[in-house]
């Protein structure tokens, strides 16, 4: 250790990065962190998971109120949106937390070197002028925006934003076009939609929210058309036109077939991410990437460069922040000479809409391709808390394996799918078989029960439907 200034330098301090900073120095390493950012957290707390879900939960009140689904609960309410005081509360809702870590940091006595890295050589970088040694380094800067070929974002106009520019809107747009599907233009659309924004979302594939269950996919087309979205599945978009404060977007099927083109006041482009090394100097160390711009890892999150990890967006697997996190317990677990494993059969995602939805392992379609399965589902209209609480849409399907019967993957969709999947995973990370669910005793009333009758269901005999 003598002849370097760290044992572990972490370069990037979002959930994978700051984490494995925490957990080295706990483990005993002198630990720094590089962040360039102006706070720590990374994408999740600064502009992604934790401000998204601020303006989710404030906007789901909103919808709530202002959609009828209180008064038809004898709660009489006729709402007015006050923008700048929902903006304020997310705003401390991300002060609070990137606080959080500057405490956490100085707590474990983690240095925050504040300025972007650039490696000189595999254990020497330099950040804003001077540099730094250590035996291990760790990448963990994370992902940006993936761009859309002839498309410009500008968030500071407010026209054609990303998804951080969509945070940040001022005034509740008329018309909001939302090109992409998936998860964050689904979440970002809804809270818009709910404070009274036109929404129309373009998707290139034929589905929503690819990656997930077929029967999810079809059922979210369902339940955002209800609430009031218009969907253009299997559509291309070919240019986004803005003149002043507003947009013209082009579409045409995907498949082929006629032009048309949409006006639009706010334009959101969320289409995907794509690691960030940006000016990381991986040249220097002589790391290339793969053909997807991701750095690999071999199982201990090694790279092919000796003293040199990498975790996170900027490695292979779904870009969530809690496989962030973990892959930063299990690289800083590896780095001091433990066992640091993560399960990537196992990673549950969700999507933080109303109804949400969640999955943890595999699809039917991925599961029936690697052998015979047993599907059982049950919907939530059967299960008494959703009922008596006025959630009607949604089911849970768990899939097992039929023969050995042990679960493959679970799907839900349900107002609280999210909290829901966590034993999903916990029961799959045990290997448990579906009966293992089904005798497993559930707490009433609870959203859960509905795990449990789904799992019964897979040997056909569930009690409520
Ligand atoms: C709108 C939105 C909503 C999301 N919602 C969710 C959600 O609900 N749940 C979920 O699981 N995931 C969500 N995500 C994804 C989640 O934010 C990421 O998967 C997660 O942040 C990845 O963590 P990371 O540590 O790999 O990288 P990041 O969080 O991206 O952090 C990387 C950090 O590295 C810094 N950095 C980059 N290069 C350098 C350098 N050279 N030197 C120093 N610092 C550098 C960056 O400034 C950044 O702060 C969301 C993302 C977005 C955009």
């Amino acid at each position: 250790m003598a002849d370097y200034d760290y044992d572990v330098l972490v370069i990037g301090a979002g959930p994978g990065g700051y984490v494995a900073a925490i957990r080295a120095a706990q483990l005993g390493l002198k630990t720094a962190c590089a962040e360039g950012r102006a706070t720590l957290g990374g994408t999740c707390l600064n502009v992604g998971c934790i401000p998204s879900k601020a303006l989710l939960h404030a906007s789901e009140y909103f919808d709530a109120a202002a959609n009828g689904a209180m008064a038809s609960m004898g709660i009489k309410v006729k709402p007015e949106l006050d923008l700048d005081t929902m903006q304020g509360q997310r705003k401390d809702a991300v002060k609070g937390l990137t606080g959080g870590i500057e405490f956490l940091f100085k707590k474990n006595k983690v240095d925050w070197l504040k300025g972007y890295a650039q490696f000189q050589d595999a254990h020497t970088v330099e950040v804003d002028g001077k540099t730094y040694s250590a035996k291990n380094i760790v990448i963990a800067t994370g992902s940006s925006v993936t761009p859309l070929p002839g498309v410009e974002i500008d968030n500071a106009k407010g026209v054609v934003v990303d998804s951080t520019g969509a945070l940040e809107l001022s005034s509740v747009p008329k018309k909001m076009v939302v090109i992409g599907g998936g998860v964050i233009g689904l979440e970002l659309g809804s809270v818009w939609r709910r404070l009274g924004a036109e929404v129309t979302v373009v998707e290139f594939l034929d589905q929503l929210l690819p990656g997930m269950d077929m029967d999810v996919r079809k059922e979210a087309a369902k339940i955002f058309k209800k609430q009031g979205m218009t969907l253009k599945l299997g559509t291309k978009v070919t240019g986004v036109e803005v003149k002043g404060k507003k947009a013209k977007v082009s579409v045409e099927p995907a498949k082929g077939g006629d032009a048309e083109t949409i006006d639009a006041d706010v334009v959101l482009v969320a289409i995907g991410r794509r690691p960030d090394v940006d000016g990381l100097g991986l040249d220097k160390i002589g790391l290339e990437l793969n053909q997807r711009g991701q750095i690999e890892t071999d199982h201990d999150f090694a790279t092919k460069v000796d003293g040199v990890w990498a975790i996170g967006d900027v490695i292979p697997g779904p870009m969530l922040a809690h496989k962030a996190e973990d892959e930063g317990l299990a690289v800083a677990e590896n780095i001091a000479g433990m066992t640091g494993i993560v399960n990537h059969d196992v990673i549950p995602g969700v999507v933080y809409t109303q109804p949400e939805f969640a999955g943890v392992g595999l699809t039917e379609e991925a599961a029936k391709e690697r052998g015979a399965v047993k599907v059982g589902k049950f919907p939530m209209l059967a299960n008494s808390r959703a009922k008596t609480n006025h959630e009607p849409d949604g089911f849970v399907k768990v899939i097992a394996d039929a023969e050995t019967d042990r679960v493959l993957g679970v799907w839900c969709i349900a107002s609280v799918a999210g909290t829901m999947i966590a034993q999903a995973a916990q029961a799959m990370e045990f290997g448990a078989t579906s009966e293992d669910i089904a005798y497993t005793c559930h707490a009433h009333p609870t959203h859960s029960e509905a795990i449990k009758e789904a799992a019964m269901a897979v040997t056909g005999k569930p009690i409520h439907i």
